[in-house]
């Protein structure tokens, strides 16, 4: 099969011919449809995760057909068409038995610790794979799970909230951020560049594009929760921003360097930060079925396999609205709507 390979950080991402995996035990071969690339994917290629054992066939997120499946599998067949969580996790532990998967001791990261999605085919745990409802199309299930099932965790943690702001509103994690808090019935507050405010306008109750946003915010009557979805270069006016109580959910690829926080304020306003790494099995579920239900419309772009190395590498000059897609191979990819 075709795969891309990572050999040494920050060195070009190539392609290769690899054995197809076979499915052993409780395991699964996906036939990838669609991979999303992500920051994380950038960060990853940098080096900024020494975790990362090299070489590796980068990529986290995907959504395929079921190609195979080893014994002991019950819950999916050949042809089912599925979504991938971003990891793999023991099941067994407190946290997983809790449903909070996304901190068991034993996770390990598709394209960091396991052999990635960018490739022809993958081999998961079916523990980690989700049906994806028929209405919704394999390209936008690719990265529901590292930005749609993270983001319904992160708004959940900070409803109900009459009023929520979104930073970095027009980025792949922003743009749902703001859907998925309108779903909740809040007005929404969204915070973007001048170039992309016109899109993110049909999205958003209010966009303001000033860097030092905290004053429009609370000419607006401030901010109950928000989405931190760029971090330490907003934080502070995020937190400006917030009205007594106001609950900040921190998601996202988070730039590595440490962030200024007032403290002061943070506990005269008993503003209470909460991080998200990643949503649970359930989240995932569930938010597919808000996509299915088309309450959630995923916004993406679409990219040849082939464009795959230059996709990560021009990462953060990417100024487009949404995800980028990588088309793997055609199945099933079924109609819907960018
Ligand atoms: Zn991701
Ligand atoms: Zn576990």
């Amino acid at each position: 099969m075709r795969a891309f390979m990572l050999r040494g950080f920050g060195d070009p991402i190539v392609s290769i011919e690899t054995e197809k995996p076979n499915a052993a035990a409780g395991r699964v071969i996906v036939r990838i449809a669609a991979a999303g690339v992500c920051y994380r994917d950038y960060l990853t290629w940098r080096g900024f995760s020494p975790r990362v054992k090299l070489p590796v066939v980068p990529g986290h997120e995907f959504a395929g057909v079921v190609e195979e499946v080893g014994a002991g599998v019950v819950d999916l067949k050949p042809g089912d068409r599925v979504a991938g969580m971003m990891y793999e996790y023991c099941g067994q532990c407190d946290y997983c038995k809790s449903g909070r998967e996304y901190l068991c001791p034993s996770r390990k990261v598709y394209g960091e610790d396991l052999p990635g999605a960018f490739a022809e085919y993958i081999s998961a745990d079916s523990k980690s794979l989700v049906k994806v409802p028929n209405n919704v199309s394999l390209e936008a299930a690719s990265f529901a799970a590292c930005v749609l099932s993270t983001v319904f965790r992160g708004v959940r943690k900070i409803s109900p909230a009459r009023q929520i702001l979104v930073t970095g509103a027009g980025g792949g994690v922003g743009i749902h951020a703001v859907q998925i808090a309108k779903a909740t019935g809040a007005k929404v507050i969204a915070i973007t560049s001048a170039a992309k405010a016109e899109h993110v306008a049909k999205f958003a109750d209010y966009v303001v594009t000033e860097r030092e946003f905290a004053g429009e915010v609370k000419k607006l009557g401030g901010a109950d929760g928000a989405v931190e979805a760029v971090g330490g270069p907003t934080l502070e006016q995020t937190v400006r921003s917030l009205n007594w109580g106001g609950k900040v959910a921190l998601i996202g690829n988070i730039d590595p360097k440490p962030a200024a926080v007032p403290l002061g304020l943070l506990i005269l306003k008993e503003i209470e930060i909460l991080p998200v790494i990643q949503g649970g099995r359930r989240d995932l579920e569930e938010v597919l079925q808000l996509v299915a239900a088309g309450v959630v419309k995923p916004i993406y772009t679409t990219h040849n396999f082939d464009e795959v190395p230059k996709l990560v590498e021009e990462t953060p000059e990417w100024l487009h609205l949404g995800r980028r897609v990588a088309l793997i191979s055609k199945q099933s990819v079924q109609n819907h709507s960018h």
